[in-house]
């Protein structure tokens, strides 16, 4: 080889499946091939530092000349199996796995953005998201706007020359406000700026944002990807140019690296992610039909709902499906007297576990303006719609009928 000929990256071997295998085999094989010993689950490799055979290997694996396991800060097997196989469930070539939701959104910004730059965002998103662009990055000079879920024009007026990201979360929590991805997408790119999509509440199985021109996804790892509440964990899934371009670099100098431990439970969630999603949306449109003919209800909200404002978006979005979560809001005078309800309708309740997580197969209920979205002012909160009458439910694997019963129990009373 000439010294001018680039040498050639080393790569690491991929799963030996047959091309085109579909989602739902990616689902339970993508990953890396087994170990020497043959394991048919995937292993859990509890190691921080991997071994080089020798010197010179060590520096080739150093340079980024040879793709090879290192040091867990930035790469580890357990890892990049969840990463790979939640890239092929996303179809997008890459992803980066984070210790948590929060934390993919601050690769996001430490990738992609400086100061003097500009963020355009939904001010729907979650609660966490808003005080990370606006008061974390807003100290080191990112400029922000918030705008309207659901109005487009609103987006396309907030375009500056500055603007390098948007970023929108569909459906949103709590109110499941849907936003239309593709025409995001468009105001970005004729803009020259990213779209990331915080795909949360659909995950994969319900939603694939690249397919409608997104150009990263963001995942709370810790609500449906495992599924089961365990742990925390997060992810970007985008080309492998902003991966190695943008994202490694900062990973390997901030560290906001998923555990191997916490991956693997992810990995494993994401084997039967495609049956939880359409089991616990089915039971949540259930529900919200329920709940919208109960007398002290005074509105429902879930994207499956025909009264949903975007349900025709959303059902084109979303592959004809709602998700999972549904969220009501009780009758009342005044909002001292709906917080009141709201309160009493969650207390009332005896299956439903009062938490503010989501995606567990546990039923979860909470009251968004008192939790969630505690930490906003009463305008932001007003803003993205956070009244104080409204109750979230994240449906899990509970029988529908017990679900029914357990809100009944708070909400007939109301009715009286
Ligand atoms: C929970 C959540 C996050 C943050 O994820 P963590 O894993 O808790 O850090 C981000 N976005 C949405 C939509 C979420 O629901």
């Amino acid at each position: 080889m000439s010294d001018d000929t680039p040498r050639q990256k080393t790569l690491l071997p991929r799963v030996d499946l047959p091309s085109g295998a579909r989602r739902e085999t990616l689902a339970v094989r993508e990953g890396l091939p087994p170990s020497a010993w043959g394991e048919n689950s995937e292993a859990l490799f509890l190691t921080s530092s991997f071994c080089h055979p020798d010197a010179a290997t060590a520096a080739a694996r150093f340079a980024n000349e040879e793709e090879a396991f290192v040091y867990s800060r930035f790469t580890n097997p357990t890892v990049m199996m969840m990463e790979r196989r939640l890239a092929a469930l996303e179809g997008t070539e890459a992803c980066i796995a984070t210790s948590s939701g929060m934390s993919a959104i601050l690769l996001l910004c430490m990738g992609l953005l400086k100061a003097g730059d500009h963020v355009v965002c939904s001010q729907s998103v979650f609660g966490s998201t808003i005080k990370l662009i606006q008061g974390e990055f807003g100290k080191f000079g990112v400029q922000s706007s918030f705008v309207s879920q659901t109005d487009v024009r609103a987006w396309r007026d907030a375009m500056r020359p500055n603007t390098k990201l948007l970023f929108a979360e569909t459906p949103s929590n709590p109110l499941t406000e849907v936003c239309d991805i593709g025409a995001l997408a468009e105001i970005a790119h004729a803009g020259g700026a990213l779209l990331a999509v915080d795909n949360c509440f659909c995950t994969p199985a319900l939603q694939r944002p690249v397919e409608f021109g997104a150009d990263l996804i963001i995942h709370s790892g810790t609500k449906y990807l495992d599924g089961q509440g365990r742990v925390l964990a997060g992810a970007i899934c985008c080309s492998q140019q902003l991966i190695d371009d943008a994202f490694m670099p900062a990973m390997r100098s901030a560290g906001m690296s998923l555990s191997p431990f916490n991956a693997w439970v992810v990995l494993k969630g994401l084997e039967t992610l495609d049956i939880r999603m359409q089991a616990q949306s089915a039971r949540a449109l259930e529900l919200a039909r329920w709940l919208e003919s109960h007398p002290a209800v005074a509105r429902v909200l879930h994207p499956g709902l025909a009264s949903h404002p975007q349900h025709a978006l959303a059902m084109a979005q979303q592959a004809g499906n709602g998700g999972a979560v549904a969220s009501f809001v009780v009758n009342a005078s005044d909002a001292a007297q709906a917080r009141e309800r709201a309160f009493a309708v969650i207390d009332a309740t005896r299956i439903c576990s009062i938490t503010a997580n989501l995606g567990d197969t546990k039923t979860t209920i909470t009251h968004p303006a008192s939790t969630s979205h505690g930490r906003l002012s009463e305008e932001q909160r007003l803003a993205a719609g956070i009244t104080q009458g409204l109750v979230r439910v994240a449906v899990g694997l509970d029988h529908l009928d017990d679900l029914k019963a357990d809100l009944a129990r708070g909400l007939d009373p109301l009715a009286a």
